[in-house]
């Protein structure tokens, strides 16, 4: 890939993803945000099905797509096509499918064989829908993952869990939860591990389901533990030091460039509507001073959207090309998290009272954009990241221009 002109079987795959995002997100949209939870029938969808099925990884027979070829779901850039469109569609029920989620990464590259085959398990048993959760943010510990204070304490041959998580995404209904406890919590990163604790052991309760502003459809857990006892072979391979706290940095690393991807598909999705509402309206405010700002405003919302994908973008170019893509990521994400957030106040702004309504979907994208800056750090955690990167490579221009 020398640029960033999609090939044609990627621009098939977009325009397959879009009509999948309006066929079968959109419709279930508004009512997984009034249940806090997947839709009677969503699931149920043959391609939602399908997709389903290929976010699964290769153990589990997914990891691709069959469409218009065999398309491997590895590949970066369809990942970033795939998010976008999802974004567009519907961004809360896309994080909301059944599967591994962000429990996958650190499973794949510290779990063990046996560890694996018992995790997978259940996701083998074709009746039933199953998930996986990730569970790091604490109340006291969000960005500062350093700071957790979820305790794992040896015993014998096993380990003891006490602490709290919290906005858990799918964490009430997991099958296993990755956990980040801290053997000493003096080591700070240095004394973080990952766990596998199953649903059902005793004394671990996914208690709640915050009522979240958006993202409801993800059901953002809490989770407690308070004397869990689990056997030590749930340790996952991070007994080396730092080695939980870079499963978890490594995690975020993958799945940044995703979050962007999605808050720039939410994003367009809400500046379409806003240019729809101009022109259905057009007539009626075109001797307004406000029509002229209005239109410039979209252009130039317009263009920033076209830089949003090309930062995301550029983040896939450089790992295919096996280079350092860490500030691209950095500036991916924060970039597209405020994107989304400006774009939709303005549509909100462009529709008047009438994107207040409960029904307005406008006003769904307004709520779930917050949390494209939280989700797997800020904004401003990217800043910072970016600032230090950038202080410690040698040639900082080469780092920010690929
Ligand atoms: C939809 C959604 C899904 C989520 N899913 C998961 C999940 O599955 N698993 C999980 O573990 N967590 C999950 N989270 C939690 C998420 O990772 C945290 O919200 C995030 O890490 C930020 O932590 P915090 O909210 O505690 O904010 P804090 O860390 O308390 O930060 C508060 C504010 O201070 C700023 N700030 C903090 N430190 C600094 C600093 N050093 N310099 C400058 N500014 C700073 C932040 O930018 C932020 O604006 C989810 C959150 C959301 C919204």
């Amino acid at each position: 890939m020398t640029s960033f002109q999609l090939t044609r079987p990627q621009q098939e795959l977009q325009a397959e993803f879009r009509g999948l995002a309006v066929k079968c997100f959109r419709p279930f949209a508004g009512t997984a945000d009034k249940l806090a939870d997947l839709p009677p029938g969503f699931l149920e969808q043959p391609p939602i099905v399908v997709l389903t099925h290929a976010l699964l990884p290769p153990e589990l027979g997914g990891g691709w797509l069959a469409s218009t070829g065999r398309h491997d779901l590895s590949d970066p850039f369809l990942r970033l096509i795939l998010n976008e469109e999802m974004g567009y569609g519907d961004a809360p029920l896309f994080a909301a499918l059944p599967g591994l989620g962000l429990a996958m990464p650190i499973l794949q590259a510290f779990g063990t064989p046996s560890q694996k085959q018992r995790v997978f398990a259940p996701f083998l048993d074709q009746s039933r829908h199953c998930w996986a959760a990730f569970a790091m943010s604490e109340p006291s510990a969000g960005s500062d993952v350093s700071a957790l204070s979820t305790s794992a304490r040896k015993e014998k041959d096993s380990y003891v869990l006490n602490g709290t998580k919290w906005f858990i995404g799918n964490g009430l209904r997991a099958d296993w939860v990755v956990v980040f406890a801290t053997i000493n919590p003096r080591l700070g990163r240095f004394g973080i591990r990952t766990f596998l604790v199953e649903r059902g052991t005793p004394e671990f309760e996914a208690s709640c389901c915050l009522p979240t502003m958006g993202f409801r459809a993800l059901q953002i857990s809490q989770l407690k533990f308070q004397e869990c006892r689990i056997p030590e072979s749930n340790l996952l391979r991070t007994h080396d030091t730092k080695a939980g706290f870079d499963g978890g940095i490594m995690t975020f690393q993958q799945f940044r460039p995703t979050v962007a991807a999605m808050a720039l598909g939410t994003a367009r999705a809400a500046l379409e509507q806003a240019s729809e509402l101009v022109q259905q309206n057009g007539a009626r405010h075109s001797a307004a001073r406000r029509w002229q700002n209005i239109r410039e405003n979209l252009d130039f919302f317009k263009l920033r959207l076209r830089v949003a994908r090309l930062l995301c973008w550029s983040t896939a170019r450089l790992k295919i090309n096996g280079k350092d893509n860490f500030a691209q990521v950095c500036m991916a994400k924060a970039f597209c998290a405020e994107l989304v957030m400006e774009i939709c106040a303005f549509a909100m702004d462009v529709a008047g009272v009438c994107a207040v309504t409960p029904d307005s979907s406008l006003e769904r994208f307004f709520r779930n954009a917050k949390a494209f800056d939280l989700l797997e750090g800020t904004g401003d955690m990217q800043r910072l990241m970016l600032t230090k990167h950038l202080l410690r490579v040698s040639e900082p221009n080469e780092a920010l221009i690929d």
